[in-house]
């Protein structure tokens, strides 16, 4: 066995890997939805339920949602997914990230931007719109 082989072998593990990173549950996901009939486009963040990979049930914010009734589940191993539902509603799903606070209620924290007397960057963190913590955010 030369190295060229072993090397070829660890790139098809490493690829393989790679395809199967979709994992069972709940999703964020931005959705591109047209009524062709309406003409109407509108696109949503949503959260969806994925089962071996594929797309099973789209969740909406009133708390209804469409599954396997609606549509046919969808290949989104690849992370997006276009698919209609049985009226002829054409769906864009992409994923946007595991879990389901897609809503960002609560924005990651983040170091605050200003430049303290020493001429050195602040240290503290914040959830603040301005970036600057409590302290720099001339806004309180
Ligand atoms: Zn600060």
């Amino acid at each position: 066995m030369n190295l060229k082989y072993i090397f070829s072998f660890i790139l098809f593990l490493l690829i393989s890997c790679n395809i199967s990173t979709i994992s069972d549950g709940v999703y964020c996901v931005e959705v591109e939805r047209y009524n062709p009939r309406t003409l109407k486009e509108s696109s949503y963040t949503l959260t969806a339920e994925v089962k071996n990979e594929k797309l099973v049930r789209l969740y909406f914010p009133n708390g209804g949602y469409i599954d396997y009734d609606d549509f046919n589940p969808s290949n989104i191993s690849s992370g997006t997914t276009s698919f209609s539902d049985f009226r002829g509603v054409q769906f864009k799903v992409k994923i946007i990230k595991k879990g389901t606070d897609c809503f960002d209620a609560f924005p990651e924290l983040k170091r605050c931007t200003a430049i303290t007397k020493s001429g050195e960057r602040c240290k503290n963190k914040t959830r603040n719109k301005s970036g600057r913590c409590y302290l720099h955010d001339k806004n309180k």
